[in-house]
């Protein structure tokens, strides 16, 4: 087949792409199907549409942005200099609908692992200790979870 982009075209989609390969949610995603679970994304048919859903574990996988999400005492969870309060209002409700989607997961039964995007995935960086760390906790959480 023939290449029908021209080079600055290719390099842009090219990046793009690599992008999309780093983003936290892929990460996991890649991570699971590699060590052979299967699941569902955001699924329609759970409050909240959960990232990732692991039926047979009977797991949900929360993934949250440290800074939209606010994780207690990360680094990540800066508080914006300009339109403060717009985002403080906005943060806010993030978190509020964080634990309430938690709560009424665990009420239906549901295991949920929370996954936190930045500092436990660190998806700018090549090779991450933490994150190998992190998918290993995913791992066995899931395997203690189907015992
Ligand atoms: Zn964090």
């Amino acid at each position: 087949m023939a290449d029908v982009h021209d080079k600055d075209t290719r390099s842009y989609n090219m990046s793009k792409i690599r992008h999309k390969n780093t983003k936290p949610e892929l990460i996991v995603r890649k991570f699971l199907f590699s060590n052979g679970y299967r699941y569902r994304i955001h699924d329609k048919k759970l409050p909240g549409k959960p990232d990732i859903v692991l039926p047979k574990y009977k797991t949900i996988i929360d993934i949250r942005g440290c800074y939209f999400h606010q994780h207690k005492n990360c680094k990540y969870a800066t508080i914006p200099k300009t339109r403060t309060e717009y985002y403080l209002e906005k943060f806010k409700k993030n978190v509020e609908r964080d634990s309430e989607n938690v709560e009424m997961w665990e009420k239906e039964g549901w295991e949920v692992i929370i996954v936190w995007a930045d500092c436990q995935l660190e998806p700018k960086k090549k090779n991450s200790i933490v994150r190998e760390e992190t998918l290993n906790k995913i791992n066995k959480a899931l395997k203690w979870q189907y015992q």
